[in-house]
């Protein structure tokens, strides 16, 4: 009998799955290739509302894009639908609606950063407030639930609050920020009432990393108050840069993981969840060694990239005009992205050869970061020396050359997920 093709998202539950963004609308039957034959499950539907205004694209578009994807390939096993980085619940309903299957909850704008230097006084003060509004206990029952225990994470990880400080400190931190996560999962929930989802708590776009003690309150909330993750995204230490390897220091990374595997086993168990997940080739081992499978990767961008490599290899003079177009937009589409490439790294792209193009735009460093952010410009309202929407020029490319394309998408994450298995 002939496997059925899986047109609809669905949840994929605790196995390991890997996020591939098509901000295009055609890198699936790359994407499938790819991860046809590991044991992750693929997300192939994946986007943020931020992503979506930048597009130009609706919540309907990415979804038909991935079920055309599908259906081109004739994929028979579960994939899912990652409405990423939702912040409001207005964005949170519209994605539910349009049949996402995934929610990515990032409350990470009602984080109170400055608790961690706030005085003994200032936090006892404000902390009452903060427990009333944001769906505590009472200060007793909140003081009885988490001081004066510990936690048996595993044989060598005990964790425990140091003094009350610490606890006020780490609930005044995150206290308004677990109430909105739980604000836009009850409204998820009503969207998606009679079918399945899933959710992630993400937090990994704050400045500072997260301690797995930051992430062991989260998840011990998170639980009493019956909102269940998949996965959780702390801030990693280190730096994850769009678009190139880790930067920082692998131990530190390395310590911080175990920590906080330990945790997600303990409050789920859910997965871990590493974003902005491309090209991060050093960890990749690491995730593998510790995670023990319960793990989520998202990527996005690199696909980008890839589609542009196919437009510097057979399309070299509208190669040239989307790299002016990235220099010239590069200083305003770079202010939300965690990129360090400066514009006065980079060569005059009219004095390259179609080869060197391809390495300086897409091999090095500064040149990926500075194609990588200013997709939004380029793919909407950005035209063509000839007068025509560089996005049509885009797609007309990819679409006649569809087997590299594909062959290029393939090749490059497969090496993200050879090292992920491990
Ligand atoms: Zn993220």
């Amino acid at each position: 009998m002939k496997p059925t093709i899986i047109h609809e998202p669905s949840t994929l539950g605790l196995r390991p799955t890997f996020g591939f963004g098509d901000r295009i609308g055609l890198a699936t039957p790359g994407h499938a290739a790819a991860v046809r034959n590991t044991r992750f499950s693929p997300v192939f539907a994946q986007q943020s509302p931020r992503e979506l205004v930048r597009t130009g694209r609706t919540p309907e578009e990415v979804l038909s894009a991935a079920r055309s994807g599908v259906e081109a390939v004739g994929w028979c096993t579960a994939w899912g639908a990652d409405a990423d980085h939702l912040k409001t619940e207005a964005d949170a309903k519209a994605m539910a609606e349009a049949g996402f299957t995934m929610f990515t909850l990032d409350p990470s704008d009602l984080v109170a950063a400055a608790a961690d230097r706030m005085g003994q006084s200032e936090l006892e003060s404000g902390l009452e407030g903060m427990l009333r509004q944001s769906g505590f206990e009472s200060r007793k029952a909140f003081e009885d639930r988490y001081l004066g225990q510990s936690w048996n994470l595993s044989p060598e990880l005990v964790m425990r609050f140091m003094d009350r400080l610490h606890l006020y400190r780490l609930a005044y931190k995150f206290g308004h920020a677990i109430a909105h996560a739980e604000s836009l999962a009850r409204s998820i929930q009503g969207v998606c009432a009679g079918r399945g989802f899933e959710l992630e708590f993400a937090v990994d776009a704050l400045a500072g990393p997260t301690s797995p003690m930051e992430h062991l309150f989260i998840g011990l909330e998170l639980r009493r108050r019956k909102v269940p993750i998949v996965s959780f995204a702390p801030r990693f230490p280190g730096v994850f840069e769009k678009g190139v390897d880790f930067l920082g220091d692998l131990d530190v990374f390395e310590r911080s993981l175990i920590g906080h595997a330990a945790v997600a086993r303990y409050c789920g168990p859910y997965k871990l969840s590493v974003h902005s997940g491309s090209d991060k080739f050093m960890i990749y081992p690491l995730l593998a060694r510790h995670c023990e499978g319960m793990i989520h990767v998202k990527t996005s961008g690199t696909s980008y990239l890839e589609a542009m490599r196919v437009i510097a290899i057979a399309e070299t003079a509208l190669f040239q005009e989307i790299v002016q177009c990235a220099m010239a937009r590069y200083a305003e589409e770079r202010l939300s992205y965690a990129v360090s490439a400066r514009i006065d790294q980079l060569p005059d792209p009219l004095q390259l050869a179609p080869g060197e193009l391809e390495i300086e735009f897409l091999d090095h460093a500064p040149g990926r970061q500075i194609m990588h952010v200013s997709y939004g410009a380029v793919l909407s309202g950005a035209q063509t020396r000839s007068g025509r929407p560089m996005k049509d020029a885009i797609l007309e490319a990819l679409e006649s050359h569809a087997a590299l394309y594909r062959d290029l998408l393939e090749r490059h994450l497969e090496r993200h997920l050879q090292l992920l298995e491990g």
